[in-house]
């Protein structure tokens, strides 16, 4: 039998048991001790992030950003249809209505262009999503925040180490341009901590109650500071933050970074060479990076021409233990929400939910099993080149 290739491989560094170790020894695994310190630090420093705040998931760090920017019954937030539900229901429990925005033609993400005609004097905020960890063309979804006074939280779930270079011409790293930003360490995600995630604050009003919400609605935080002498209930709040012990695992990652990084680039680049012949027969869409984007390699995804194309892809890649899987499920036309999306069609994301497969990607695929799952494709594609 050949070899499986899955779709993903969480990839270890080698040191995530010694650190892990090394928390449980320090006698403080709850939250907030010494390694999410060390993951704060890292992430203030290589990033410029205002304040970060480890969560146990981008979910959570969603939730805690649809919190501090107080979203009530009836309030209305703009994002894409074609994300994951978690962009979404962070709102929806806030009792938000979601205004779903088309994707790109070119891309999955957010058509940014479409974005303003969707404001009415309900909107609150915006939430972009940078799709396979290419940067949304914030210039112009700040814009249209600042003009209507409008709050943008970044999903950048995909996002870490990924750059956008808009009109200042300053690189500036995802998840530091909007009010907040929320990363997930999934195991799925470049960077992990098997489950994990983290709110980024750029907008200092929101500082000091992020603390609060993600304590349990205390101000725990300060007394640990020593800034108060007792602490005790003064907001609303959840349990948000992690273990120290997630955090260990997740600082062995962020030590990687840059190794994990250019493993993944090297990937994405053997894809990309390989299948560009397809794309310049007209056969498929690839990924495009735009002028203000970077890729930081999350993803490998080709958008093939119908439905019955990708099921064919899929079927005889698994018959050769390839594993590739398509995405998203459009929002709008989910069991869930169909009844309360307002009926706009919404037709790059319908197609982008039919016709988009990701590739396998992770740390130690190697070159043979990228060519081979071009090969198949080929075959699918294109019989007799
Ligand atoms: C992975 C992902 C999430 C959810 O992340 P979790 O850490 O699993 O909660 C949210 N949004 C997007 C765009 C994602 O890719």
């Amino acid at each position: 039998m050949s070899n499986v290739i899955p779709f993903n491989k969480p990839y270890l560094t080698g040191k995530e048991g010694h650190y892990i170790y090394q928390a449980v020894l320090s006698g403080k695994i709850s939250g907030d001790g010494i390694f999410t310190r060390r993951c704060h630090e890292f992430f203030e420093k290589r990033f410029g992030f205002r304040k970060c705040l480890l969560t146990t998931s981008c979910t959570d760090a969603l939730e805690m950003a649809a919190l501090l920017i107080n979203i009530q019954p009836g309030d209305e937030v703009i994002m894409p249809s074609y994300t994951f539900v978690s962009t979404s229901n962070a709102f929806v429990l806030r009792g938000a209505k979601i205004v779903f925005c088309d994707s790109r033609k070119d891309h999955p993400g957010i058509d940014e262009d479409a974005i303003e005609a969707l404001v009415t004097e309900r909107t609150r905020a915006i939430v972009p999503v940078h799709y396979a960890g290419i940067a949304c063309d914030m210039d112009k979804i700040m814009d249209v925040a600042a003009r209507h006074n409008l709050y943008v939280i970044e999903d950048a779930a995909q996002g870490i180490d990924s750059y956008f270079t808009g009109r200042s011409g300053i690189r500036q790293p995802l998840g530091s341009i909007g009010h907040m930003a929320a990363f997930s360490f999934h195991e799925t995600k470049n960077i992990m901590s098997g489950e994990g995630g983290m709110l980024v604050i750029n907008d200092d009003r929101f500082s000091g109650r992020a603390e609060i919400i993600r304590e349990k609605g205390t101000n725990r935080s300060q007394f640990f500071r020593g800034e108060v002498d007792k602490y005790g209930w003064v907001d609303i709040g959840s349990s948000f933050l992690p273990s120290d012990i997630i955090a260990a695992f997740l600082y062995a990652q962020l030590e990687n970074l840059e190794d994990i990084q250019k493993r993944r680039k090297v990937i994405w680049n053997t894809y990309n060479e390989a299948l560009m012949p397809l794309k310049e027969k007209g056969l498929l869409q690839l990924p495009v990076i735009p002028p203000f984007a970077s890729n930081n390699a999350h993803m490998y995804y080709v958008v093939f021409k119908s439905l019955e194309q990708r099921n064919e892809v899929v079927k005889m890649l698994k018959e050769s233990n390839i594993y590739a899987v398509f995405h998203y499920l459009s929002l709008h036309k989910s069991p869930y929400y169909t009844d309360k999306h307002d009926g706009r069609e919404l037709p790059e994301a319908d197609r982008y939910t039919d016709c988009l497969l990701r590739l396998p990607m992770y740390y130690e695929l190697d070159e043979a099993d990228i060519l081979k799952t071009v090969a198949i494709i080929t075959s699918v594609l294109d019989p007799q080149p």
